[in-house]
């Protein structure tokens, strides 16, 4: 092994994933965190791998996306997923650590270890590679101000604003239309029409509807451009109708006339196995969302593979500035990992630390890196930081919806969600034999 020492910066969930991970195949890590002197707005404590806020890691379904990645994680020997079994309290079918004992638990075997130093300072500026950039969606200014000036400080971001995300397989076709506004840009589009009833019962749930209080640190202001959908309607009951459920120029084929107000769903991935309602990011909780969307003509049944959100987070324009195997096209050996790529949630960032880990690893030992499957979960997330539009690109969690579409069409969702969840361990199965531990 090559007596090169990796500097991770962050030491969160995915920087601890990605210095175990190293760690375990003989390199040599330095990691910086800059807590307990210096604390991010969220986190609490100097422990590394901090939970900042649920302390659930959810489900542990393998039909579901978060399930399979757990899954995944636990099958390449993820350091999180050792903690969050040791710490595990009983949350149903969900995942739940107790959030110190998890924290702990992670401090502790990782301090041990001989080949790691562990500096507890602020990193100010981008270190020299190999280097593994894991600082967060809270990443400190001076970082952030450093890696503004290698981006641009246009590509790098300070909030997401998501829209809901649906199952394409869920919508009520026999009700929604496809057009694009005046005919251009052809069927892109699908449309569902409100009548006016239609849309005063909606209007009326969204303005009544329960939303997540901002933390003191998410300013409101900062949405002005970019307003939650919930927001927009309180200012007036036509607002919306002027705004993104404005009908002008889209004509339903079976009344022949422009509807009263319409909802617009853009297709989210090539396969057109979800699709997100345009201009619908939001504040509402995840059941009002279920609740409120579903009264939208066509997606009564809705399964929402994504809900909406705004929070402060830190991330890039992963499609435009990460190479495949998460090093910044910019600056050769420099790797991002975590939240900061574009993805969303705690195992999420996790499983970026995992990736950016073996790419480092591979990088030291002169392999070429080969990214995970597309099948499976991990695949599927850093195809979607590195390869989706750049252009409006927000951050996700992982959902079946990223996964490409089965050979087969299994209608039965339960069947049809197994089906993804096999193909994916198998794969990620042959990829770690192949690629990882070969
Ligand atoms: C307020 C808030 C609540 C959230 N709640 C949830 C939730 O309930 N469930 C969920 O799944 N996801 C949640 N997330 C999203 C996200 O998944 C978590 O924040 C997750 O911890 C991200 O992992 P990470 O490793 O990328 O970053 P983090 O876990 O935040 O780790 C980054 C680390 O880098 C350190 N750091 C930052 N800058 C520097 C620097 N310049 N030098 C040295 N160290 C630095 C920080 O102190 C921190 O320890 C939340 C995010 C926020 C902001």
């Amino acid at each position: 092994m090559s007596e090169t020492v990796v500097t991770v910066v962050g030491g969160g969930l995915a920087g601890s994933e990605a210095t175990w991970q190293l760690l375990n195949r003989g390199v040599r890590v330095r990691l910086f965190e800059m807590r307990p002197h210096r604390l991010t707005p969220a986190h609490r404590t100097g422990y590394l791998a901090e939970l900042v806020c649920s302390n659930s890691l959810r489900s542990k379904e393998i039909t579901t996306g978060a399930g399979l990645l757990k899954a995944e994680l636990h099958m390449a020997g993820s350091i999180v997923m050792e903690a969050a079994l040791r710490a595990e309290v009983p949350a149903g079918s969900a995942l739940a650590v107790d959030r110190e004992v998890f924290s702990r638990y992670i401090t502790d075997k990782l301090q041990g270890n001989p080949n790691l130093e562990i500096i507890r300072e602020e990193v100010k500026e981008i270190p020299p590679p190999p280097c593994i950039i894991a600082t967060g969606p809270l990443t400190s200014d001076a970082l952030s101000e450093a890696l503004k000036g290698v981006l641009g400080s246009e590509h790098l971001y300070f909030y997401d604003a998501i829209a809901p995300v649906v199952d394409a397989d869920s919508i009520d076709y026999s009700k929604v239309f496809r057009a694009s506004r005046y005919g251009k840009g052809g069927d892109d589009y699908l449309n569902c029409p409100l009548n006016k009833e239609e849309y005063d019962r909606f209007y009326q749930a969204l303005i009544e509807a329960d939303t997540v209080t901002p933390r003191d640190f998410e300013e409101e202001r900062v949405f002005e451009g970019c307003m939650p959908i919930e927001v927009m309607a309180r200012r007036g009951k036509d607002t919306l109708r002027f705004g993104p459920m404005k009908p002008v120029g889209l004509i339903d084929p079976r009344t022949g006339k422009e509807p009263y107000a319409v909802v617009q769903l853009r297709v989210e991935n090539k396969e057109a196995t979800a699709y997100n309602l345009v201009g619908f990011q939001t504040r509402l909780r995840w059941p009002e969302q279920k609740r409120v969307f579903r009264l939208i003509p066509g997606l009564e049944r809705a399964e929402f593979l994504r809900y909406g959100s705004m929070h402060r987070n830190t991330f890039i324009n992963g499609p435009r500035f990460l190479n495949r195997d998460l090093s910044l096209k910019p600056l050769d050996g420099v790797y991002l990992a975590g939240q900061i790529t574009g993805v969303e949630g705690y195992i999420e960032s996790t499983a970026m630390g995992l990736v950016a880990a073996l790419s480092v690893y591979m990088r030291l030992m002169g392999k070429e890196f080969i990214p995970p499957p597309p099948e499976t979960a991990h695949g599927a997330l850093l195809r979607y930081v590195t390869e989706s539009p750049e252009r409006g690109f927000q951050p996700s969690n992982i959902n079946f919806g990223l996964l490409p579409p089965l050979r087969e069409r299994i209608k039965d969702k339960r069947r049809k969600k197994e089906a993804l969840a096999r193909r994916a361990l198998e794969a990620w199965q042959r990829y770690l034999q192949e690629f990882v531990y070969s």
